[in-house]
């Protein structure tokens, strides 16, 4: 008998943790954080202390009371005694908070599997804001590639590469007693690389599976537009042709496609690409699981902007060791503002005081954000304070962006392909869309067990 407890990720969007049972043998799907977490209790810094924090987190339920999951130290003043856990794995499927936030709670001896890629991203954010990525304690990380077959007591879990909004995602193909039991983490059908996705979508049918547990991200989206990843870089070829200054572009550092789109974009248009320090940072450091990534210190299409620091006078003294690898492509605000026109800018929201140096004239902003933002209500605040400062400087405002989750269309699609005797949504605030595509769904609820 194969059961699932949905600790989160049912009916809401991220959030995912879950596990699955089976005979003895016991992993984690994802261990994440939802979205909205801690949002009732907390409040910037009404929140509850670094160094063990769960007695918080249970006091208010945020976190469910499972014995032999958490660490010791972390179940310090809950109450709860500490026993040696019963895990024995937790795979996560890709690097975002809404999959993997949650692992410094986990016990230390629980061993963490997850793919090459989403190490070098925690490593590589962790080095730019240190103490904001954290993973926390254990003894046994296990890296995977596309189509490992990894052990967990009877149990197989083979990672299959998908495409998302992120380098390094998987889905997972487990194999059980009862049969195959696939789970298609976070993925998309409409990009560079949709070509892996379609890979895990043959293997998960192949596998004649079970159950598939399957992400609905946009399930409520019927009849609306799917833009590609292609069309983003079309829209933003258009807006910087037409461009009489400086075109900002705001996009996540971690989403390659994305970079990728805005650079073919600004070289087709004879401009150079300005990314930050802390950009060609992480470039640099995933160009060797990204072989289309360029060489930030070589390709000569991209600069590498310094914000005024210290002295004023942009010395090498003045930035992180870190940094001054990138002082020979160096820009500043003066050539930006005198130049506006060669010029695309990589921007985002903590960035904006630079639009104070640069003085942007006939500037562009395109807005390349991924969905939980803008769009978002509890990001209302954020969002004014952007809309000002466009407007202080006059500067144009348009939006183009692929999502990094399949269209309703393509779940469909993929869902009939795969073939499940069940189905179970997840990460999807509208869980009960998917008893049209399949005869049999299982509704999971949170906190609770499904046998399946
Ligand atoms: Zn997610
Ligand atoms: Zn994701």
């Amino acid at each position: 008998m194969v059961s699932l407890t949905f600790y989160g990720g049912a009916g809401e969007i991220g959030g995912n943790k879950i596990l699955l049972e089976d005979k003895g043998a016991r992993i984690y799907l994802d261990f994440g954080e939802s979205f909205n977490f801690g949002e009732d209790y907390f409040y910037e810094y009404l929140s509850p202390r670094a160094v063990n924090g769960l007695e918080v987190y249970f006091e208010f339920g945020l976190l469910p009371k499972v014995p032999r999951l958490y660490g010791k130290r972390q179940l310090q003043f809950t109450g709860m005694k500490y026993a040696p856990p019963d895990i024995d794995a937790v795979f996560i499927s890709h690097f975002h908070s809404d999959h993997l936030n949650h692992l410094p709670f986990l016990d230390e001896g629980i061993p963490v599997y997850m793919g090459h890629g989403t190490q070098r991203l925690i490593e590589t954010y962790n080095k730019l804001y240190p103490g904001y990525y954290k993973m926390g304690e254990h003894k046994e990380i296990g890296l995977f590639k596309s189509g490992d077959k990894i052990k967990v007591k009877h149990l197989v879990v083979e990672p299959i590469h998908v495409e998302h909004s992120v380098p390094g995602a998987y889905g997972f193909i487990i194999h059980t007693s009862k049969g195959a039991v696939v789970y298609t983490g976070d993925f998309r059908l409409h990009g560079p690389r949709s070509d892996m996705s379609q890979e895990f979508v043959e293997k998960a049918a192949d596998a004649r599976p079970y159950a598939m547990l399957c992400e609905g991200t946009r399930m409520a989206e019927a009849g609306e537009r799917n833009y590609t990843e292609k069309e983003v870089e079309e829209k933003a070829d258009e807006i910087i042709k037409e461009a009489k200054g400086i075109v900002f572009a705001d996009f996540s550092m971690a989403n390659v496609d994305r970079f990728l789109s805005f650079y073919n974009a600004t070289v087709k248009n004879g401009r150079k690409l300005v990314i930050d320090t802390r950009f060609a940072f992480v470039l640099d450091n995933l160009r060797e699981k990204v072989a289309a990534l360029p060489d930030v210190m070589e390709d000569k299409d991209i600069l590498v902007y310094y914000r005024i620091a210290k002295s004023c006078e942009f010395e090498e003294k003045d930035y992180y060791p870190w940094e001054r690898k990138y002082f020979p492509k160096k820009v500043t605000y003066k050539e930006l503002s005198r130049a506006g026109k060669g010029y695309v800018m990589h921007m985002g929201f903590n960035k904006l005081m630079e639009l104070v140096y640069i003085q942007p004239k006939d500037a562009e902003f395109v807005y390349s954000m991924s969905e939980h933002f803008l769009e978002g209500e509890e990001n209302e605040e954020m969002r004014t304070v952007m809309e000002n400062w466009v407007k202080h400087f006059k500067v144009g405002f348009h939006k183009a962006h692929s999502s990094g989750h399949a269209s309703r269309e393509d779940l469909e699609e993929v869902v009939k392909k795969v073939n499940p005797k069940v189905l179970v949504p997840m990460h999807t605030s509208k869980p009960e869309e998917f008893l049209k595509l399949h005869k049999n769904v299982v509704l999971p609820e949170k906190g609770k067990t499904i046998e399946i």
